[in-house]
């Protein structure tokens, strides 16, 4: 029979992993605080909900793509949250990136309630999303994981189960870590170059075809070069990783001077009023620096 999904949080990367779902034949009741996010996927095929709990009503799984932890934390627990009303195949699978300490918590009280939990945050941006071409990096017990992975399936190509509970995020941290560093190294080849007088777009096909080759390069510079500043993934995001990555490496003692460099230039993205731009905007920091 055909399974359901409750999928809640249908923004950027929610919609396009909900319509993979949909396009895979599973029946998928879907939740957003912002009603046009749910009626746009209406026509996909898309139930709507009213709340978390009235979209896990008899779904096998229930999924939540949502910005940060406190927002997860309220689908799960607030009032008509997951908790209060899981889905009848009592597994909840978080693929946002949150906080690990939270994820722990969210699992030890499902678990007490006999709902398996597994964190699994993506990478692969919106267009990796569209394509189901995700990659998929799941924490959690080995039963919960095998039981989420077909769901997995048709919104990512490449998934993993990285440990215990809370692994996933770790994972995740360390992805986004090596995004932002990276990502601050195109900004000071290109405010270099063009400094200089290069051709910024030769410039980066040149780059593409050597060992500075990067996704960063790839995806986000032309927008760079191109001063297309419209969010993909927004600098707030970005902003709220990196502080996850920089209070885990606190609680663990690890300095990581690096993120923390870069943490203080998004911060100066996002106190010029960039903040709901995407991250290729980290650039428009250089501009400023260089007088463009
Ligand atoms: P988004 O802001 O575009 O989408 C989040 C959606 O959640 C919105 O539609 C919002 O209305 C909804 N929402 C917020 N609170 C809610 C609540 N209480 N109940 C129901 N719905 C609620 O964000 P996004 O870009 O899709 O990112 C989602 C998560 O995935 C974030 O944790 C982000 O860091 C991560 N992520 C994003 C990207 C990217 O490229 N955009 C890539 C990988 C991972």
């Amino acid at each position: 029979s055909q399974k359901r999904v409750a999928f809640i949080g249908l923004g950027t990367m929610g919609r396009e992993m909900a319509r993979n779902l949909l396009k895979a034949g599973y029946a998928v009741v879907g939740h957003d605080v912002n009603a046009e996010a749910v009626s746009e996927l209406g026509a996909e095929g898309l139930q709507p909900a009213a709340s978390p709990a009235e979209a896990a009503r008899g779904a096998d799984i229930a999924i939540t793509m949502l910005p940060d932890t406190p927002h997860v934390e309220a689908v799960i627990e607030g009032p008509d949250g997951l908790a209060s009303a899981p889905p009848a195949g009592r597994l909840i699978v978080d693929m946002s990136t949150i906080s690990p300490v939270a994820v722990r918590r969210l699992h030890a009280g499902l678990k007490e309630q006999g709902v398996a939990f597994v964190d699994a945050p993506v990478s692969g941006g919106p267009v990796g999303a569209k394509n189901a071409a995700l990659s998929i990096m799941a924490g959690g017990d080995r039963e919960a994981f095998l039981a989420a992975e077909p769901y997995f399936r048709a919104m990512g190509t490449t998934i993993t189960h990285v440990g215990g509970t809370g692994a996933g995020q770790t994972v995740k941290l360390c992805n986004q870590l090596i995004c932002g560093i990276n990502l601050q190294a195109v900004c000071e080849a290109l405010a270099l170059g063009r400094a200089a007088g290069v051709d910024l777009e030769q410039l980066r096909k040149v780059l593409l075809g050597g060992s500075a080759a990067s996704w960063m390069l790839d995806r986000l510079g032309p927008a760079m070069i191109g001063g297309d500043a419209s969010a993909g993934f927004r600098i707030d995001l970005m902003l709220k990783d990196l502080r996850l990555v920089l209070e885990q490496a606190q609680a663990l003692t690890v300095p990581l001077p690096g993120t923390a460099l870069v943490t203080s230039q998004y911060m100066e993205a996002k106190a010029h009023g960039e903040g709901s731009n995407g991250n290729q905007a980290l650039f428009r920091v250089y501009d400023r620096m260089t007088n463009r």
